[in-house]
């Protein structure tokens, strides 16, 4: 692929989505551009935008489609992802929110990397998950902080966020399944869907998404 690389990422949450997505913008050079962390800034901040987002994820619900797809394309609009591209963590969830990017920006997406883990994998790393509510940084009950539970970048609470509670995994587990099926066909469809087992080790991972983009002609 040739500048600018406009690439989106889908999997379920705790599929290492994050982890990946931060070495591949490093290495391409390109902005991460991830909903979660943009809604958890607004919802941190108490924007309007966060307030209205916070209801949803509170019970493990998706943030509905109007909600986030005006903050998607403002971003996407700033001078760095227009130059360089972007590499899209979290979002499009939905065909809905597919369709409404691809009508809403010029720059249309030119990969789409679908990171493949099990569900069972999955549900074991989100419910083992511990996240620092001042920095973000994440922790996991095997790899805690040195000093329990206290930030080692910045002393900050670590904590069990609530969408990480087990009730609000499986519903978003069985949401995700329900929402991406049709959106996984349709990128399909369009032939521009690579499909990256990211169960295993993270730096074979990385390196068949490096390559999955270096496979892209445009
Ligand atoms: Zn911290």
């Amino acid at each position: 692929m040739n500048k600018p690389f406009r690439i989106a990422m889908l999997g379920k949450q705790g599929a290492g989505k994050g982890t990946q997505c931060s070495r591949i913008s490093e290495q391409f050079q390109i902005p991460h551009v991830s909903t979660g962390d943009m809604l958890r800034s607004a919802v941190k901040a108490g924007t309007e935008f966060g307030l209205r987002a916070s209801e949803f994820m509170e019970r493990g619900d998706l943030v509905p489609d109007e909600v986030i797809i005006g903050a998607v394309v403002e971003r996407l609009s700033q001078d760095d992802a227009v130059n360089s591209g972007y590499l899209l963590d979290g979002f499009p969830r939905t065909l809905a929110q597919a369709k409404a990017l691809d009508s809403a920006i010029d720059q249309a997406v030119k990969l789409v990397i679908n990171l493949e883990v099990a569900t069972d994998v999955v549900l074991e790393r989100l419910s083992s998950r511990r996240v620092c509510e001042g920095c973000g940084r994440t922790y996991s009950v095997s790899n805690p902080p040195t000093s329990p539970w206290h930030c080692d970048t910045c002393g900050g609470d670590v904590v069990q966020r609530a969408d990480d509670k087990p009730e609000a995994i499986s519903r978003r587990l069985a949401l995700y399944d329900e929402l991406t099926s049709p959106l996984i066909g349709w990128y399909s469809e369009k032939g521009i869907l690579v499909t990256v087992e990211g169960s295993g080790d993270l730096d074979i991972v990385t390196s068949n998404i490096v390559k999955a983009i270096h496979s892209v002609e445009a």
